[in-house]
């Protein structure tokens, strides 16, 4: 027998082997071949999952990347106002050659410091749009699992069960009986098992190039558990005594404020109009607006079921620094599961009021602010543009937008 014949005999045996192999691991029937399937596709939402949540570790905390930033910017800014002091020094040209000569080494110095802080405090701004990003990617992952997880579900009702379901707008369980019975575990979650990340501070803003995190507001609220709606929630509360408002102003603004996300390509929502009268009359109301407003209708960040809910309040209702406000219950970009936003009546009068209540709307869905850069961003830490026929989305909005289980084609 010559060589190549042994050869071939060899490898003729070895794809026998492999045949009988490979045939043992087939499926022997449609269900095992199924679930094989299935299993594979797990395993594979599982492996992106890791990948992301790996850089998303590898990154450092929000709250650690925003203590550097504001140091590395106190840092500068402090190096830049000695600079401007010694070189003020300098051309008034006063003192021997000595001090001339420490002041140059001096000036020399800060210069480095203030070119070494901008680029530390630059550098956590992107890590923080890393970790934005990584958040929306992974929010993505679970919502497509989801959404496959829930069609295998309904593959596998029986026919006659299924003919009469409507199939679910959002994965999660959706009941044939009402259209704000949508029960949601977590953020594209089935297994109920997801915890709801930590809120943030309170209009919370772009580390660079400068913005001050403000201090979130006293909430005496005390939390009530509810469903989490499909339903934008808009309520003109009024205080004991108060008149009724005119609430078809206030449908226009939304039915607005719809068609504005709409042409941004995001789709559209659904929303309730409706009125709650207050327990105390308005004065009460008027010591600390947002705290004992959300308080009394039960708004806190504690339960991520009570969703997005708009409140209007009486014209007279002033906040101390801000013509609306608005709040987000979760990490930036998350795009929206719980949040609120509140805005007097009397704001919503003209079109700077619709831009107002688009960019609260923005915050409750998550979106933080967006440092000034010259365009007339929506949710700009200067307030946005006036005119919401102006205003524009950033690419990372639309994207965390389309996530948000309020907004559909
Ligand atoms: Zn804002």
């Amino acid at each position: 027998m010559k060589k190549w014949e042994i050869f071939l005999i060899l490898l003729v045996g070895m794809m026998i082997g492999m045949a009988t192999t490979t045939s043992a691991q087939e499926s022997s029937s449609l269900e095992e071949a199924k679930n094989a399937y299935r299993a594979r596709q797990r395993a594979v939402f599982e492996t992106r999952e890791q990948t992301a949540n790996a850089s998303l570790t590898a990154l450092p905390t929000t709250d650690e990347l925003i203590i550097s930033c504001k140091n590395a910017k106190n840092t500068y800014r402090a190096a830049e106002k000695e600079l401007s002091a010694i070189d003020t020094i300098i051309t008034t040209n006063e003192g021997d050659k000595a001090y001339q000569h420490d002041l140059k080494q001096l000036r020399a110095k800060q210069e480095t410091l203030i070119a070494t802080s901008k680029i530390k405090a630059s550098g956590t701004g992107t890590q923080i749009q890393q970790r934005r990003e990584l958040v929306i990617q992974l929010a993505a992952i679970k919502k497509e699992r989801a959404a496959l997880e829930a069609k295998w579900v309904r593959e596998d009702r029986p026919p006659e069960q299924s003919a009469y379901m409507r199939a679910p707008y959002y994965p999660g369980e959706r009941e044939e009986s009402s259209r704000t019975s949508i029960r949601r575990g977590g953020w594209g979650d089935l297994s109920g098992s997801y915890q709801p990340p930590p809120p943030l501070p309170w209009e919370f803003s772009v580390c660079f190039p400068d913005e001050s995190v403000k201090e979130p507001p006293v909430n005496e609220g005390t939390s009530k558990v509810g469903k989490i709606v499909p339903t934008i929630r808009t309520v003109y509360f009024i205080p004991k005594g108060g008149v009724q408002p005119d609430l078809n102003l206030l449908r226009r603004r939304m039915e607005q404020a719809r068609d504005w996300f709409r042409s941004k390509g995001i789709g559209t929502f659904d929303f309730s109009v409706s009125t709650k009268t207050g327990t105390k009359n308005a004065s009460y109301y008027q010591e600390d607006v947002w705290g004992r407003v959300t308080g009394e209708l039960g708004l806190t960040c504690d339960n991520e079921a009570q969703g997005v809910s708009i409140i209007i309040v009486p014209s007279s209702f002033k906040f101390s620094d801000a013509i609306g406000l608005g709040r987000h219950c979760g990490v930036d970009y998350s795009a929206g599961f719980s949040g609120h936003a509140m805005i007097p009546i009397n704001i919503l009068k003209d079109e700077y009021g619709l831009s107002t209540l688009i960019h609260e709307m923005g915050h409750a869905f998550s979106l933080p602010h967006v440092p000034d850069d010259g365009r007339p961003t929506l949710m700009c830490e200067n307030g946005g543009p006036q005119f919401v026929s102006q205003a524009i989305l950033l690419q990372e909005e639309v994207a965390a937008l389309r996530q948000s289980p309020y907004f559909h084609q």
